[in-house]
C-alpha cells in the first residue's frame, strides 16, 4: 500500500475543486504593520485580511511586556496549569479577563479554538442528558467540541430566533441546555441579536454561550465585546473571546461563574493535559487588554478606517456586503475568479488579501474580505481601491447595482 498515493489523491481532489489552501509566506515588520515581506512575490505588501484588527502584535507595550517577562522568567511554562505551569500572569491575566467581562472567574485556553472546544465539549458531555442548541454558522472549533461531546445537537437557521425556539421546545424544561452563537460571524460580518436569545433561552433555561472571538478588543467601551456595548455580559452564561485577533498575541479563554470555570478546568481534558501559554505570553497579552480597556484611539481609528474604505469602494461601485461589524467582504462569487483577483492584486499591485473560498464559506459566495485598521493610511486605502478597480475591469468582474 503506497500511502502518500492516497494523501495525493485526497489533494488533488482539492485541487480539482479550487479549494487546495496556499499559505503565503509572510514576514512581518514590527512598528510597520500592516506591511509584511512577501516571500513568494519577494516584494514588501499592504495585508489586508489580518485579525490583528487593531496593530496590538506591534504595539509598545506589548513588545515590551513581553520581553521584560522574557527575561525575568524564561521561554516557557514549564508545565501543565496543574503540574508546575501556572505562572503568576497566568493568574492576573485570568483575574483581568473576569474583570473585564464582569463575570466571577475567567479560565485561559492555549488557542480560541481549544476553548470553544474543550469548554462546549465537557459541557455537554459531562452534564446528564445536555443538548446543545447551535447556529448554523458556528465556527468549526464549536462545532467539532459539540460533536466531541457526543451530546444530542440541534442546529437553528442562522440568527433565526423563531427556530430557535422551536428547537428550545422539543425538550424539556428540566432538561440541560446550551445555547451556543456567536456575537459577530466573520465572513458575514453579521451581528447577532443577543439580547432577544437570551430572552428566549431564559424561558427555555437554558444556558448561553457566546463566541465574541471577533468583537473582544473590538466593541464596548473597555473591549470587552458586542454584550459589553450593548449591557448584557450578566445574561450570558459563557462569554468566549480569543487573544489572538484583536488583542494581538495568542490564546483564548472563557469568563463565566466561579463554579463553570472550576467545573471546565477541573474535567476538560484539552486543558488538564496540555502545557500552560508561556508566561510571556500571557505578560503581552495582559498589557494589551489592560490597554485596549482604557484607550478607545485604536477602536476609533479603525472605525474610521472601515467607513472610509465603504465610502470608497462604494465610489467605484465595488459590491461589498455593508455588514453591521467592523468587516467588508466583497463579493466575487466564483472560486477561481476570486484566486484570479488576488493573484492580481498580490503581483501587481502589492496587496496582499487571501480569497475566501469554499468551504470557509458555501460555493457561489467566493470572496475578499477586507479588514483594515487603524494602522491602514489614507493612502493606503486608496491605493487598494484603485487596485481593486483595475482589476474589476481587467477580469470584467460584476458591479454593485449592476
Ligand atoms: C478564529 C476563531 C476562533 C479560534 O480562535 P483562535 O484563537 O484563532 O484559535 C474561534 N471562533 C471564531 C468565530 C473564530 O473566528
Amino acid at each position: 500500500m503506497n500511502y502518500d498515493t492516497l494523501f495525493q489523491t485526497a489533494l488533488d481532489g482539492l485541487r480539482a475543486d479550487g479549494s487546495y489552501r496556499y499559505f503565503a509566506e509572510l514576514e512581518r515588520h514590527a512598528g510597520k504593520f500592516p506591511k509584511a515581506f512577501h516571500h513568494g512575490v519577494g516584494r514588501d505588501v499592504t495585508v489586508w485580511c489580518s485579525n490583528d484588527y487593531l496593530g496590538m502584535g506591534q504595539h509598545p507595550d506589548v513588545i515590551a511586556a513581553i520581553h521584560k517577562s522574557l527575561d525575568e522568567s524564561g521561554a516557557g511554562a514549564g508545565g501543565t496549569r496543574n503540574i508546575s505551569g501556572t505562572n503568576h500572569y497566568h493568574v492576573s491575566l485570568e483575574r483581568e479577563l473576569a474583570s473585564l467581562h464582569g463575570k466571577e472567574s475567567a479560565l485561559l485556553f492555549n488557542s480560541g479554538y481549544l476553548s470553544n472546544w474543550v469548554t462546549l465539549g465537557t459541557l455537554a458531555a459531562r452534564l446528564p442528558g445536555c443538548v446543545v442548541i447551535s447556529d448554523e454558522l458556528n465556527h468549526a472549533s464549536m462545532i467539532e467540541g459539540i460533536r466531541h461531546s457526543r451530546a444530542e445537537k440541534r442546529i437553528f437557521k442562522h440568527n433565526d430566533l423563531q427556530d430557535l425556539e422551536a428547537k428550545l421546545k422539543e425538550f424539556p424544561l428540566e432538561t440541560p441546555k446550551i445555547v451556543a452563537f456567536e456575537s459577530v460571524y466573520s465572513m458575514n460580518g453579521d451581528i447577532a441579536p443577543i439580547e432577544e436569545i437570551c430572552d428566549i433561552a431564559d424561558r427555555y433555561n437554558a444556558m448561553t454561550y457566546l463566541d465574541e472571538v471577533h468583537a473582544v478588543g473590538m466593541y464596548g467601551p473597555q473591549g470587552g465585546g458586542v454584550a459589553q456595548e450593548r449591557g448584557l455580559e450578566h445574561r450570558l452564561t459563557v462569554i468566549e473571546g480569543t487573544l489572538g485577533k484583536a488583542y494581538g498575541v495568542v490564546g483564548g479563554y472563557i469568563a463565566a461563574s466561579a463554579a463553570l470555570c472550576d467545573f471546565v478546568r477541573s474535567f476538560g481534558s484539552g486543558f488538564i493535559f496540555s502545557t500552560s501559554l508561556p508566561p510571556m505570553i500571557a505578560a503581552g497579552v495582559l498589557a494589551s487588554v489592560r490597554h485596549l480597556r482604557h484607550s478607545d484611539a485604536e477602536r476609533k481609528g479603525q472605525k474610521a478606517a472601515v467607513a472610509s474604505l465603504r465610502k470608497k469602494l462604494e465610489a467605484v461601485k465595488l459590491p461589498y456586503m455593508p455588514a453591521q461589524s467592523h468587516i467588508t467582504p466583497v463579493m466575487v462569487g466564483d472560486a477561481a475568479l476570486c484566486r484570479e483577483v488576488t493573484d492580481r492584486l498580490l503581483k501587481e499591485h502589492g496587496h496582499y488579501l487571501q480569497p475566501i473560498n469554499y468551504p470557509t464559506v458555501p460555493r457561489g459566495t467566493e470572496r475578499l474580505r477586507l479588514t483594515p485598521g487603524p494602522l491602514h493610511t489614507e493612502a493606503d486605502l486608496d491605493s487598494l481601491v484603485r487596485a481593486l478597480n483595475h482589476v474589476w475591469q481587467e477580469l470584467n468582474l460584476p458591479r454593485a447595482g449592476a
